[in-house]
């Protein structure tokens, strides 16, 4: 039978967590070996963030009709942000030989959805413990809130993803009994998270995040001590049951958690596909004028690289006489300068939209390229306007009418085959007017 919803991301489940980083799509083979495809899905080291909010959605089909694409970024992307808002994403990280870590954190914003921005030294780092993230549960959800009442629903939903990602902390053994060394990814790592499940789920009257988190955390605490006794006499495998006490406990609190916002906010908005607004620019900092976080990547842009094994390309930000362009040089695979999701633009099937830009190279492939996702980031269709290649300017033009099944577009410059400096500007994105 085809799986639907929620389910049909995941192809096969996992045995384990963190046991090597990849060279494909995602940094952890784990999620390739699941069968992912989301070009926005970002699994975390520790999956079992995923699963346990995968656990609660099962129980909430209500709210996850409600959420459509967002109910599996949530799952696959959003309840990781914290782990993933270290500023050695999109650089040759220590944690892997020879290959570059794909550059999630500007590439979700996950530094703006946390709070705290390593770079900038902005905000202020939460631990993952008990008793640092519960300070991250409430802050988070206070955001979550805050974005649903001004109407930003999809930003609603990633800090709330955040949210969850410190309330399933606080649930993890090793993180409440604050265990460290290599006894604390030992105790974690679950062999089946597939077993999480919590079929008999009832909804609590209201979720307080502070006892949410004791009740979790004393748990966790209590379960810590046989795993670890488990794990001393050579018997890793019997402590499944211990970690699924605990990760059923969270799935639960986790549940909780989404549907009390759902009851405050599920008749008030809905993640339904949108129009594009016409008659006006689309894109933010398409001229790039605006540095992010470094200079050398624009804001509300990110970096893509096919392969992040190739350590001669070369993507940035540069600040001339004649102007802010975004350069690419010698990209043996395609290499791209993309829009944030948080940037993207949504519209309907059917609708066009035209993207311009401008590009001087000469010799191998660059140019201007647009991909069509559905809601939830599953690519449905990739355009692309090369340039000729003439070593001058040359305004590019690329028409996209939305595929079907497509609401998003995700524009950027791209080069690929390329030895030698392409350069990128004033790129801009309208959608076209019937
Ligand atoms: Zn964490």
């Amino acid at each position: 039978m085809k799986k639907q919803g929620i389910e049909k991301d995941l192809k096969r489940s996992p045995r384990s967590f963190r046991e090597a980083m990849a060279y494909g799509p995602y940094l952890w083979d784990w999620a390739n070996e699941c069968g992912l495809k989301g070009l926005g899905y970002a699994p975390t080291s520790m999956g079992g963030h995923h699963f346990i909010t995968l656990a609660a959605l099962r129980v909430l089909p209500e709210v996850a009709a409600w959420l459509r694409g967002e109910a599996r970024l949530l799952i696959w992307t959003y309840c990781g942000f914290p782990d993933m808002n270290w500023a050695q994403y999109g650089t040759f990280g220590t944690e892997i030989a020879g290959a570059r870590m794909p550059d999630t954190r500007r590439e979700w914003e996950i530094s703006r959805y946390c709070r705290y921005n390593q770079l900038r030294k902005e905000g202020h780092f939460i631990g993952h413990h008990p008793k640092q993230a519960v300070e991250g549960l409430i802050g988070r959800y206070e955001d979550a809130c805050r974005a649903a009442d001004e109407g930003r629903a999809r930003d609603a939903v990633r800090f709330l993803g955040a949210a969850i990602h410190y309330l399933e902390d606080s649930g993890s053994p090793p993180h409440a009994a604050e265990v460290s060394g290599p006894m604390h990814m030992l105790s974690e790592s679950l062999r089946d998270p597939s077993q999480i499940e919590i079929t008999h789920y009832q909804p609590a009257i209201s979720f307080d995040p502070r006892a949410a988190v004791r009740r979790l955390e004393a748990l966790g605490i209590e379960q810590q001590g046989p795993i670890a006794a488990l794990l001393v006499e050579g018997s890793a495998a019997d402590i499944l049951p211990h970690q699924l006490v605990c990760a059923n406990e969270c799935a639960r609190a986790v549940a909780d958690l989404l549907n009390e916002f759902f009851l405050a906010y599920g008749e008030r908005f809905d993640f339904l596909p949108q129009t594009a607004p016409t008659g006006r620019e689309l894109l933010h900092n398409g001229d790039f004028s605006e540095p992010g976080d470094m200079p050398e990547c624009p804001e509300g842009w990110v970096m893509y690289w096919e392969d992040r094994t190739d350590t001669g390309v070369v993507a940035e930000r540069v600040v001339s006489a004649e102007g802010v362009e975004v350069v690419i040089a010698d990209a043996r695979d395609r290499v791209a300068c993309q829009t944030t999701w948080p940037r993207v633009v949504r519209g309907l099937a059917g609708q066009v939209f035209v993207l311009t830009g401008e590009v001087l190279c000469m010799g191998g492939e660059a140019g201007i390229e647009a991909v069509c996702t559905e809601d939830a980031t599953g690519l449905v269709a990739e355009f692309r306007a090369p340039a000729e290649g003439k070593g001058t300017w040359e305004r590019l033009e690329l028409v996209v009418t939305m595929p079907e099944g497509g609401e998003i577009v995700r524009p950027g410059v791209y080069a690929r085959d390329f030895a030698g400096t392409a350069r990128f500007r004033r790129l801009s994105l309208v959608a076209r007017s019937e």
